[in-house]
């Protein structure tokens, strides 16, 4: 008798996305004039730029000749684009890294879903609550948490509620945990962290020997000087976090796929004994079992966004995002609404008037001024009575928009 991983069955069927979807094509279908314009989207919409095209065009000329033909790469991605990133990302910012302690990956989403599987399974995981909730669902279905509760939080895993109430930077943790998911700039509230918020993190996950997975996914669309990009600007930061990144929103690669995790040769975890374990060349041994590397021509790709011309066209990208950003937040923040993030991050959070709950803003935006937002419940329990607003569209749709939550 085959028998199921019953984890699984503890999840909800009706995932976020899914739901939004659903509700649109109905409206859709009921009212075929309406111009739906959608600020709901996690996705990218701008293109990719030039200088990405042009040097995965030459990869994939090279891939039909015999003598600059690849076939399996490394698992732990190729020297050319790891090395690239340490240049780019980490030593411009004085943070030194070996080759080996970068791994190149198909996006975050695997590295930030597997990364839990090196460790064990009675470790206690804390999350931030609104969450992304990839963090949540990958640790249910490795049997860390209990069943689900009517707020939809799970037992056994922490939630650390980031509200109004205090600017939506989450407290450290009142009891023991041992994983900790931090996403700053945050997906969905757009929140950002000053280093000094950072180093108490640092602080507590050294004092209480946890370790801090730390997903940047949204880290170039940070425009405040003082906010840090990487964690490893802290001190201390390598001895106790693990770096997720991901050239999605960077480089417009949600469709290509590449990411990137950083763990650092300092990260120890822990046997049952006591004894400490290099956590490193577990990840490594990992990678090397369940992963046969990204795209030979997908990582040409990714080298180029680090060229003169490939930073410069994609940063112009990213700030007509936050030219968006910029727009919304003006634009309903003097419409009396209360917006926050938006500043460092490509989402705002909004709080949904009249006591609304975030789905039944959604339906009312949906049907009454044809717009399309992200119940912020889909994020976690905090989630509730917010929505978020994303800014991946064109400035046309943003104008648009903003004229129909006048009329409201
Ligand atoms: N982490 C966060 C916070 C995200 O918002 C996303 C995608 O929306 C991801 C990770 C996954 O990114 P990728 O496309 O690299 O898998």
């Amino acid at each position: 008798m085959a028998v199921i991983n019953e984890n699984f069955l503890k999840l909800p069927s009706n995932y976020l996305f899914p739901e939004i979807n659903r509700r649109v094509s109905d409206f859709r279908a009921e009212n075929p004039g309406a111009e739906v314009i959608s600020l709901g989207l996690g996705d990218v919409t701008r293109p990719l730029t030039p200088a990405i095209v042009e040097a995965m065009q030459k990869a994939v000329r090279g891939m039909s000749r015999q003598e600059t033909f690849f076939g399996y790469g490394p698992p732990q991605g190729y020297d050319f684009l790891a090395n690239t990133i340490l240049e780019n990302e980490y030593l411009n910012r004085g943070i030194k890294f070996s080759r080996d302690e970068i791994f190149i990956s198909d996006g975050a989403k695997c590295d930030v879903t597997n990364i839990q599987e090196i460790f064990g399974q009675n470790n206690i995981v804390a999350v931030t609550d609104p969450y992304f909730p990839l963090y949540v669902d990958s640790n249910v279905m490795a049997g860390r948490t209990g069943l689900v509760n009517k707020n939809g939080q799970y037992e056994k895993m922490v939630y650390l509620p980031c509200s109004v109430e205090n600017s939506f930077v989450p407290e450290l943790p009142q009891s023991k945990v041992d994983l900790i998911y931090l996403c700053f700039p945050n997906n969905p509230t757009g929140i950002v962290l000053a280093k000094s918020e950072l180093k108490r993190w640092i602080d507590f996950a050294k004092k209480n020997k946890a370790i801090i997975l730390f997903d940047a996914a949204y880290e170039a669309y940070i425009r405040e000087p003082d906010i840090p990009h990487s964690i490893y600007e802290i001190d201390g930061a390598k001895e106790v976090a693990i770096e997720i990144r991901s050239f999605s929103k960077t480089a417009g690669f949600t469709g290509l796929r590449c990411g990137y995790t950083i763990i650092p040769k300092q990260l120890v975890a822990f046997k049952t004994t006591g004894e400490k374990i290099e956590v490193n060349p577990i990840w490594y041994r990992r990678q090397t079992t369940k992963f046969n590397g990204a795209s030979y021509i997908t990582q040409v790709g990714a080298a180029a966004v680090y060229t003169e011309e490939g930073k410069k066209q994609s940063r112009e990208i990213i700030d007509r995002y936050m030219e968006n950003a910029y727009h919304i937040r003006k634009h309903l923040t003097k419409l009396g609404y209360s917006v926050y993030g938006g500043s460092n991050a490509p989402y705002l959070w909004m709080k949904t008037p009249d006591g609304k709950s975030s789905w039944e803003y959604f339906d009312f935006l949906l049907n009454r001024a044809n717009l399309v937002c992200t119940p912020g419940a889909g994020f976690g329990s905090q989630g509730e009575g917010y929505v978020r607003l994303s800014t991946f569209t064109s400035p046309t749709d943003v104008n648009e928009a903003m004229k129909r939550f006048a009329k409201l």
